[in-house]
C-alpha cells in the first residue's frame, strides 16, 4: 500500500468508506493587507464614500481583508484618468508598450506562488488547479499578447489597426487572475486604457495585479481597477466616457447591459454562461472519455462557463460509462484547497451554494436520481458541495436546461448521431460542447454542426491563450484570445 495513504474508518465518514491522503499543505502564504483603495491612476486611493467591504475565504469563511467599495463618483475618476492615459499609451510606439506586457508576464511568474495561494484562498479553487492552471495562463495571455502588440498591421493585412480608446472591463468570479490577464492584455496591447471591476466575492488577485502593475511602472491611468458590488458593475457599464465594453457573468446581466447599450456607439462583447453539451459515442476510448467528463464538469467546483454539465451517452456503453464515472467520482478529495492532494475546493460564496442546492431539489422533485461523492465529512465552515451526477434526466428538466455553475452533471442517453445532435443543440446557449468518438470521420461531421463556439475532440476544458473562445446564442457574442480576440479592441481603417 502506498504510504501516503491511509483507510478512513466508518465512524469519521458521512457517507461510507473512503481513502484519505495525507495531508500537503501549501506552505507559501501570500502578504495580504488589512485594506486596499481603489486603483485610480497608478495610485490605490480611498473610495470617495469611505465604503468597504469584507472578502472572505470560503473555505472557512475567515475575513481575508477589506477593499474599497467604488460608487459612480470613483467611476468617473477612473474613466477620466484612463482617458487622459489613453492620449499618452495609444502613441507610444508599439514595441515599447510590447515590453510593458512581457514584464508583467514575468512579474506574474515570479509572484507564481503567492498568487496562486491568493487565489486559492479569496476563491476557493484547489490549489493544484490555481498553480497549474490559473496563474501560468494568466502569465501566458500577458507574453501572447505582448507579441502582437507590434505586429497588429500583420493581423489585419491591408488595414491599419488603431486601438478603440476606453475599455471597461467586468468579470466573474470564477477564474479571478485568469480573466482579468484574459481582459487587460489584449485591450493594452492593441492601444487602450482600461477600467477593470473584478466580482465582489474575488477582488484580492485583481489587487495583486495592480501592485504587479505598480511595480513594472506602467504608465498611470492605463489600467484602473475597481472592486466594489454589482452597482459598481452597472455604474461602470453605464459611463458616457466609455468606447468598450467587455463583459464576462450571467446571461441575465448579459443582456441587460447589451440592452442599454443598443444604440449607442459603445463597442460590446459579451462572454456569458452556457449548458455545454459532452457526447460519448459507443466507440469512444471510455477511460479517456471519463477524465474528459470529470475535467468537464468536476473541475473549479463546476464553475466553469464552459462545463461540460449535460452529459450524453450512446446506449450502448451508458452502464459502462456510469460505473466508470462512479469509481472515478468516489476517487475525489473534496476539502482544503490550499491542500496540494485536493481536487475540489469550495463553492466560491454562500449565495452560490444555495443556487445549486435550489437546482438539486428541483431535479429531484421533478424525477431524477442524484448520485454523489461519499466520503468523508465535510468541514463545519465553508461553503461546501460534494461533486454529483443526475440520472433519470429528460430535456425538460430546469437541470437540463439551465446553468447550474456548480459540480452538478446530469446525464442522457442517445441512440444516434443525428439524435444526440438534435439534443445536444436543443439550448439557448451555444458556448462549447465536446465529441468522443474514434472515428475521425465522425468526429468532423458531429464538430461542424454542433452550434458551439468551442468543440473540444477526445479532450475537453483545455484553453490557450491563441485560441479564440466565445458563444453563440446567449452564450453571448465576440471572441477572446488568438488572433480573432484582437478584433474586438481595434478600429480598422
Ligand atoms: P453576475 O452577476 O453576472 O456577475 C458578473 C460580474 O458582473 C461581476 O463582476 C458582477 O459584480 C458584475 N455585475 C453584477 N450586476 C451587474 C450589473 N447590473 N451591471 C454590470 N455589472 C454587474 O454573475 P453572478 O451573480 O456572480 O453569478 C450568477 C450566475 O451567473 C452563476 O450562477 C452562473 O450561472 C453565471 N455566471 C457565469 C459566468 C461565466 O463565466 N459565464 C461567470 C460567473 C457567473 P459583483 O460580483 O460584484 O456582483
Ligand atoms: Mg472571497
Amino acid at each position: 500500500m502506498c504510504p501516503r495513504l491511509k483507510a478512513v474508518s466508518n465512524s469519521n465518514t458521512e457517507l461510507g468508506d473512503s481513502w484519505e491522503y495525507e495531508p500537503a499543505p501549501e506552505g507559501t502564504r501570500p502578504e495580504i493587507s488589512d485594506s486596499y483603495g481603489l486603483f485610480i491612476d497608478g495610485e490605490f486611493v480611498e473610495p470617495s464614500s469611505g465604503k468597504m467591504m469584507k472578502t472572505v475565504s470560503p473555505s472557512t469563511e475567515e475575513v481575508l481583508s477589506e477593499v474599497g467599495v467604488a460608487d459612480a463618483e470613483d467611476v468617473d475618476r477612473a474613466v477620466s484618468a484612463a482617458r487622459t492615459a489613453s492620449a499618452k499609451w495609444r502613441r507610444i510606439a508599439p514595441r515599447e508598450r510590447a515590453k510593458y506586457l512581457f514584464r508583467i508576464a514575468r512579474r506574474i511568474q515570479e509572484k507564481a506562488r503567492e498568487l496562486a495561494v491568493l487565489e486559492s484562498m479569496d476563491g476557493g479553487k484547489p490549489i493544484k488547479e490555481s498553480r497549474d492552471i490559473d496563474v501560468p495562463e494568466a502569465a501566458k495571455h500577458f507574453f501572447y499578447h505582448g507579441g502582437w502588440a507590434d505586429k497588429l498591421d500583420y493581423a489585419f493585412p491591408g488595414r491599419q489597426a488603431k486601438p478603440v480608446g476606453v475599455a471597461a472591463q467586468i468579470i466573474p468570479w470564477n477564474f479571478p487572475l485568469l480573466m482579468a490577464a484574459w481582459k487587460i492584455a489584449p485591450a493594452l496591447a492593441c492601444g487602450n486604457t482600461v477600467i477593470l471591476k473584478p466580482a465582489e466575492t474575488t477582488p484580492l488577485t485583481a489587487l495583486a495585479l495592480a501592485e504587479i502593475l505598480q511595480e513594472v511602472d506602467l504608465p498611470p491611468g492605463v489600467v484602473n481597477i475597481l472592486t466594489g458590488a454589482g452597482k459598481t458593475g452597472a455604474s461602470l457599464a453605464s459611463h458616457p466616457g466609455l468606447n468598450k465594453l467587455a463583459f464576462t457573468g450571467s446571461t441575465e446581466v448579459g443582456k441587460k447591459l447589451a440592452e442599454n447599450l443598443a444604440g449607442t456607439d459603445v463597442r460590446l462583447t459579451l462572454e456569458l454562461g452556457g449548458k455545454s453539451p459532452n457526447i460519448i459515442f459507443e466507440d469512444a476510448s471510455i477511460d479517456q472519455a471519463i477524465e474528459g467528463i470529470v475535467a468537464g464538469i468536476w473541475f473549479n467546483q463546476g464553475h466553469v462557463c464552459c462545463a461540460g454539465s449535460r452529459l450524453f451517452v450512446q446506449e450502448g456503453v451508458v452502464d459502462e460509462v456510469l460505473e466508470k464515472l462512479d469509481l472515478r467520482m468516489q476517487s475525489l478529495r473534496i476539502g482544503d484547497p490550499l491542500d496540494k492532494n485536493t481536487d475540489v475546493g469550495a463553492i466560491n460564496s454562500r449565495a452560490q451554494l444555495r443556487r445549486i442546492r435550489g437546482y438539486l431539489t428541483q431535479g429531484k422533485k421533478e424525477g431524477a436520481e442524484l448520485h454523489r461523492v461519499r466520503g468523508p465529512k465535510l468541514p463545519d465552515k465553508g461553503f461546501w458541495m460534494r461533486p454529483c451526477y443526475l440520472t433519470g434526466v429528460q430535456p425538460a428538466h430546469v437541470v437540463a436546461r439551465e446553468e447550474i455553475f456548480g459540480p452538478v452533471l446530469s446525464v442522457m442517453t442517445f441512440r444516434t448521431p443525428e439524435e444526440a445532435l438534435r439534443r445536444a443543440n436543443n439550448t439557448p446557449y451555444g458556448l462549447a460542447a465536446g465529441v468522443w468518438s474514434d472515428k475521425g470521420s465522425r468526429i468532423f461531421d458531429v464538430a461542424s454542426k454542433l452550434k458551439a463556439g468551442v468543440v473540444w475532440c477526445n479532450t475537453y476544458n483545455r484553453f490557450d491563450a491563441s485560441s479564440p473562445f466565445g458563444g453563440f446564442k446567449e452564450s453571448g457574442f465576440g471572441r477572446e484570445g488568438g488572433r480573432q480576440g484582437l478584433r474586438a479592441y481595434l478600429n480598422l481603417v
